[in-house]
């Protein structure tokens, strides 16, 4: 067994290859359940509304989100997600589709993605204005 550092709450515990404790496990797992059952009733939801009436920590809901066990709907998502390597708004997950492509490629290919030639990045929209139009969804 490897002692490894809990992804959600940061305590050491006992790993037998999973990234989350026994506690913060069986907490993220009966979160998901209210949140999904709570979507089940009451589609097109918000997660500010999640979160108020099923008492479920926003930090939670957006861990669920990255773990890709959620997801927002609406244009980009409203913004709140971002991918951790372009930070263009992605809508579940951790990265965008086209940088998960691009981490398989490089893999495979055994090639650093820094010696690609840099990519423009694209232009943000105000993500003020989308702010709110995002609705959770169950995978
Ligand atoms: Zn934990
Ligand atoms: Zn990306």
């Amino acid at each position: 067994m490897e002692v490894k550092q809990c992804e959600f709450c940061r305590a050491p515990f006992q790993s037998l290859g999973n990234r989350l404790c026994g506690d913060c496990h069986a907490q993220l797992d009966e979160d998901f359940i209210m949140i999904r059952e709570y979507l089940y009733e009451n589609e097109g939801a918000g997660i500010e509304e999640v979160s108020e009436e099923t008492g479920v920590p926003r930090k939670i809901i957006l861990y669920l989100l990255k773990e890709e066990r959620l997801t927002v709907s609406g244009e980009k998502g409203g913004g709140i997600l971002v991918c951790e390597s372009c930070k263009r708004p992605i809508n579940t997950g951790r990265m965008c589709g086209r940088c998960k492509k691009e981490v398989v490629t490089a893999m495979q290919e055994n090639i650093a993605p820094v010696s690609r030639p840099k990519r423009r990045p694209e232009k943000m929209e105000e993500e003020e204005s989308i702010k709110g139009v995002a609705k959770l969804q169950v995978k």
